[in-house]
């Protein structure tokens, strides 16, 4: 921002989008663990345009370069190839700590390595915070609450979760991960974030990762069978990607240094979801000239073991703490997606 010109100033090098230009003193080195994942990419995408250096550290277990590929060989941005659970040292001003899988197909495939990322990933992490006095925020989750006696889910609700079955790996993960992070600002002082993320969505979600919005869109659009599981009855509440871009980033600039939940209030049964993306997908279909959308089935499979029946943030402290309400609609957001991967099908990339 140039106070004589009172104007906002941009740099801009040959084929990337023009980003900010900050002041040395406002500009951070900021390191985004997960950056090449769904919604890290997103968040690289917001930290670069607002000016900032930004280090994206991934292994490439559900993330993919591609993501993030339009940044490469910005002077602002660099990836690494890494796994948290390995030591890593680098000189960064923030960290925001996403890398975990989220979905739970792939949290399941091996989930040692998922509880080892979750534990062994965050105490690196937390080590690096420690040591170069960087501010740390950790992406944790709604399943922290696990199926949950209480409804909606408060901060200061302590969960409800099975530590033993098919879901633990990711949900006594991200607990420890949580306690691990308390117990470093405790013992040492590191400057903490907690953001716990209730279901999200959006572009560039991995089309097969197995999670529900994914499924429905592209089922609905290949004019395959929609799989509800059990009956439909258990809850959830989608938020679109950019909502939690926002939150997080003001959380990681405020000041509240407790758990802030950060999702979307709007609650589905998921077989009124399945319904509703069916009518999306058929609606965007006609405006496209398509004369007689085919109508799928939405037909039941097995309830996964552990499923939590309910799930909808109470996001009063992030209202009252950090000023943040989601702006974006369900409606809205599945629309984007749908005509996301539409265009992911043209190119032949799904
Ligand atoms: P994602 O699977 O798309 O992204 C995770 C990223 O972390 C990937 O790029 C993956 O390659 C990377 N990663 C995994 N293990 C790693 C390791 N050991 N070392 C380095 N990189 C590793 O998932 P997402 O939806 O983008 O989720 C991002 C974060 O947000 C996760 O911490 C997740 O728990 C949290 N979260 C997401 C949601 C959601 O609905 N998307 C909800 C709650 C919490
Ligand atoms: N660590 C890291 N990068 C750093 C500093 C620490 O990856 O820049 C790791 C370190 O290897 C250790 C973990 O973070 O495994 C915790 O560090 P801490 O200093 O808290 O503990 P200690 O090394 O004393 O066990
Ligand atoms: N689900 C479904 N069909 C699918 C995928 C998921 O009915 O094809 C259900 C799943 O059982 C759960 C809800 O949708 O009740 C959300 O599942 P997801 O895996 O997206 O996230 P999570 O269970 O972690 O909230």
């Amino acid at each position: 921002y140039d106070k004589d010109s009172n104007k906002i100033q941009y740099t801009t090098f040959a084929k990337f989008p023009p980003v900010r230009l900050l002041p040395n003193s406002e500009r951070k080195r900021i390191l985004v663990t997960g950056g090449a994942g769904f919604v890290g990419s997103h968040l690289v995408d917001r930290l670069m345009l607002l000016g900032h250096e930004v280090t994206v550290l991934d292994n490439f277990f559900t993330g993919s370069r591609t993501t993030v590929s339009h940044w490469v060989g910005h002077p602002n941005f660099e990836m690494v190839r890494h796994d948290v659970v390995e030591p890593f040292l680098i000189e960064v001003d923030q960290i925001y700590h996403l890398a975990c899988p989220a979905s739970p197909p792939h949290y399941q495939y091996n989930a040692v390595k998922t509880i080892k990322t979750s534990f062994m990933g965050t105490l690196n992490m937390l080590g690096l915070a420690k040591r170069t006095k960087a501010r740390f925020l950790i992406t944790s989750t709604s399943e922290v609450y696990g199926d949950p006696e209480e409804h909606p889910q408060r901060e200061d609700y302590w969960g409800h979760v099975n530590c033993i079955g098919p879901r633990a790996c990711y949900d006594e993960g991200k607990r420890v991960a949580e306690t691990l992070t308390y117990g470093y600002q405790r013992q040492d002082g590191v400057d903490v974030r907690v953001a716990r993320i209730f279901n999200t969505f959006g572009p560039r979600m991995n089309p097969y990762d197995g999670r529900v919005v994914s499924n429905f869109i592209l089922q609905a659009l290949k004019g395959e069978d929609m799989t509800v599981y059990g009956d439909g009855s258990q809850t959830r509440s989608f938020q679109y990607v950019h909502d939690l871009v926002d939150g997080l980033i003001l959380l990681m600039n405020g000041p509240e240094t407790r758990p802030v939940n950060i999702g979307n209030g709007h609650e589905f049964t998921i077989l009124e979801f399945a319904e509703a993306v069916r009518d999306i997908v058929e609606e965007i279909q006609k405006e496209e000239g398509v004369a007689n959308p085919k109508r799928v089935n939405i037909i039941h499979k097995e309830l996964p073991t552990n499923d939590p029946q309910r799930r909808r943030p109470d996001t009063t402290r992030a209202k009252e703490t950090l000023e943040w309400q989601p702006r974006w609609a369900v409606r809205q957001g599945v629309e984007e997606m749908v005509r996301y991967y539409q265009s992911q099908i043209a190119q032949g990339n799904i």
